[in-house]
């Protein structure tokens, strides 16, 4: 069923007469149309407008199929009034709250017929987007492969001895060579102490030998993202107390991926992570949530985490990421990127969990 039927079809059950689809990740994905100025309309039926200005007329004529109705304007929030209500009948039109700006709103308001209703409806694509279909599969495992050959080869020109910018800008160039449109999100490359902090920037820093890296990137390819972890020792004299915590994050990363599968719950599979983690003392040291889900953005549904309620479906791809980071001594972060299937999990990432040496 084409996706702007899906949505079509949602609207009664949240008992929307009309979406307005403003967020452009999600006109994209309802649209297939890539440009930086667009929205569109569903309603019942077969109803659905497309509106852009003038500059996007021939891509929208190329991208959109012939099911939605084109039309141009210089100001699309505004003119999409004019094809809502009218006639008097009150229509529940959805607006994506989580996106539109206030200002946006307030525009919106004054101009809508009377009898139409703004009601909030963020979340309403972004719920029909976390299950991807075999298209969308296939991207993310080729954005995934992409960025684990583009690793393999930055890690051949070794990694002590250079500093963590050079080896992040790299990586970035490399995945682009490859054929990237970009990075899914900018590199982490943490050596030392550094890798204590989950989001570290790259320093200009040299990396030295003999201690833990954490190197976290992804590829972003025919508009869907890749995203991965991997820690390496860059010599084989290491503090023992970072091989053992290496030892724990592989561990749990290794346990809860194993319980990815459809009908799993997110704060379930978080938990057996967790639990490792805190067995082996480290409880407070794993800050964030398990995993995410990864598909045209890096970071969208379902969460894998204590506060989740989500419930994993085949087709969903998400991430397992647990890491542990003492302040001011050390970090280990491993993250797979699998698709859920009905009895498990196809990991994506094909490098190595083991301890890998790379001096
Ligand atoms: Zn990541
Ligand atoms: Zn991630």
């Amino acid at each position: 069923m084409e996706r702007s039927d899906r949505v079509s079809e949602t609207l009664a059950e949240k008992g929307l007469d009309a979406l307005l689809v403003t967020n452009l990740v999600n006109v994209r994905w309802l649209t297939g149309y890539t440009g930086s100025n667009g929205l569109a309309l569903v309603g019942p039926g077969d109803q659905r407008l497309f509106l852009t200005d003038f500059r996007y007329l021939t891509q929208a004529g190329e991208q959109l199929d012939a099911g939605w109705r084109r039309e141009i304007a210089q100001e699309i929030l505004q003119a999409a009034t004019a094809f809502v209500g009218g006639d008097g009948a009150v229509v529940k039109l959805g607006f994506d709250d989580a996106s539109m700006s206030v200002k946006e709103h307030g525009s919106l308001a004054a101009k809508v017929a009377e009898g139409v209703e703004l009601v909030p409806a963020g979340g309403l694509i972004e719920g029909l987007r976390a299950v991807k279909d075999a298209d969308e599969q296939a991207k993310i495992r080729a954005a995934a492969k992409l960025a684990d050959e583009a690793l393999s080869e930055v890690l051949a020109r070794g990694l002590a001895g250079r500093t963590e910018r050079d080896v992040a800008l790299d990586l970035e160039v490399t995945m682009r060579k490859k054929g990237a449109e970009s990075v899914s999100f900018p590199p982490i490359v943490a050596s030392g102490t550094h890798s204590a902090l989950p989001h570290a920037e790259p320093r200009d820093v040299e990396i030295p030998k003999n201690t833990l890296v954490t190197i976290d990137w992804g590829a972003q390819l025919d508009g869907y993202a890749s995203d991965c972890t991997r820690t390496y020792a860059t010599g084989p004299d290491l503090d023992p107390r970072d091989r053992e915590v290496y030892e724990v994050v592989l561990e749990a990363q290794l346990e809860s991926l194993a319980a990815v599968r459809a009908g799993a719950g997110g704060r379930e599979v978080d938990a057996i992570a967790r639990d490792v983690i805190t067995a082996a003392g480290h409880g407070e040291h794993f800050g964030h949530g398990l995993g995410h889900g990864v598909g045209a953005e890096v970071h969208e549904g379902p969460r894998l985490s204590q506060r989740s309620e989500a419930t994993l479906e085949t087709g969903q791809v998400v991430t397992v990421e647990p890491g542990i980071y003492v302040p001011g001594a050390v970090g280990v972060r491993i993250e797979d990127l699998a698709i859920v299937t009905d009895d498990g999990a196809e990991v994506l990432t094909s490098l190595p969990k083991d301890l890998q040496v790379i001096d």
